[in-house]
């Protein structure tokens, strides 16, 4: 059997003939920037996200850089942030000039350790960015108590959880303002690079429209200096159509990872995701942890099974953060995550069979290489 890591085969022959009638739509319109589609899935993301406005940028971490823009973060402010997220989320707090201050994750659920976050406020301190690791959301209710007490923003970064909750609020919608990606191979994923912010404040939801288009809202009227994050009108178009999809797709992820946890529980020398009280995934990945790591990966890709690793270094250790003067040691969590987890395929349209063939060629490899 071959299982690759990703496959879009199903997700795409269920929208093709619908996205193709929409390019031809698109294509005739002569509207290929900041146009209908573009108004609409704002209404409509806004909508499934349970907030008041969605602003369409250009990819993730453009979302996240206008995010801390409108919320005026700079030079000399601190911003807390995970140890072990994707490097967009750091990127974003340079761009701004200001400076990453990194918090633990928890072992088992991978997002930010609540009870780590207090100790990290300095008076430079400005906001939390929670990041909802692999689909599922961080633990809200703490981090939002702990961001009232000292005055700072919350800012989320949703790129990897849409639709998921806490305490049955969407991720998305719990920060000041929040950032998400429709980078390809997220829950939803657009045939390109795209993103969006998020808000329930008006005066955040006008700023970041400035931002995105020059610093106006008005032609030829420049406001502030902005950018050019503008999402593609074509884009747009498309993740009209996956959106309507979004709810049934996630149930897939759900229902392929309750087989994962089932069939993978009782094996000792692996750890599974563990989901937080009052918290739900979307699953964009199911990340496993083993100490046997790299074997493993090899084994399952001789039985043509495709795995991945997310990610193999955290940001402290990257060369790109040389300046901020870690080493080895300073987050040895994020560390041990880098070194022991491994993402099992997951993608609409696998079969049982598939994931049967997943689970008993890692029972076979934990037999066979029994210490
Ligand atoms: C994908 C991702 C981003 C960046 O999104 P792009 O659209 O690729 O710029 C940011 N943060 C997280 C957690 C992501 O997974």
């Amino acid at each position: 059997m071959n299982i690759p890591f990703l496959s879009f085969s199903e997700t795409h022959s269920q929208v093709k003939s619908d996205i193709l009638e929409q390019f031809e739509k698109f294509y005739d319109s002569n509207s290929y920037v900041l146009a209908e589609n573009t108004f609409e899935f704002e209404k409509e993301y806004a909508y499934f996200n349970k907030v008041n406005y969605c602003i369409g940028v250009s990819n993730g971490l453009d979302a996240l850089h206008l995010s801390l823009k409108a919320l005026n973060i700079g030079r000399g402010d601190e911003v807390l942030v995970p140890s072990n997220t994707y490097i967009a989320t750091v990127l974003a707090i340079s761009y701004v000039g200001a400076t990453p201050v990194f918090v633990e994750p928890k072992q088992e659920t991978f997002n930010i350790d609540p009870s780590l976050i207090e100790s990290s406020i300095s008076s430079k301190t400005k906001a939390i960015m929670p990041v909802h690791l692999y689909g599922q959301s961080c633990e809200m209710t703490e981090i939002m108590q702990i961001a009232n007490k000292y005055g700072l923003h919350i800012v989320e970064d949703n790129a990897q959880s849409q639709g998921a909750t806490y305490n049955s609020t969407m991720t998305g919608a719990f920060g000041v303002v929040n950032a998400t990606s429709f980078y390809p191979t997220k829950n939803l994923g657009a045939l390109g690079e795209a993103g969006a912010v998020t808000t329930n404040d008006s005066v955040i939801k006008e700023k970041i429209l400035a931002l995105r288009n020059y610093g106006s809202r008005e032609k030829y009227v420049n406001e502030i200096i902005g950018y050019n994050n503008r999402i593609d009108e074509c884009q747009a178009a498309f993740l009209r159509i996956k959106l309507r999809k979004l709810n049934e797709w996630t149930g897939n992820r759900q229902s392929i990872a309750n087989l994962y946890d089932k069939n993978l529980q009782d094996i000792e020398e692996i750890k599974i995701p563990q989901i937080a009280p009052n918290a739900t995934s979307v699953y964009h990945l199911y990340v496993i942890k083993t100490l046997q790591r790299d074997k493993l990966k090899d084994y399952l890709l001789s039985k043509g099974i495709g795995t991945a690793i997310h990610y193999p270094i955290p940001p402290h250790l990257q060369s790109a953060y040389t300046n901020l003067n870690f080493k080895k040691g300073d987050f040895p969590i994020a560390e041990e995550l880098a070194d022991t987890s491994l993402s099992l395929p997951l993608y609409i349209g696998m079969t049982e069979l598939q994931i049967k063939y997943i689970v008993d060629n890692i029972r076979s490899f934990f037999e066979k290489y029994k210490d």
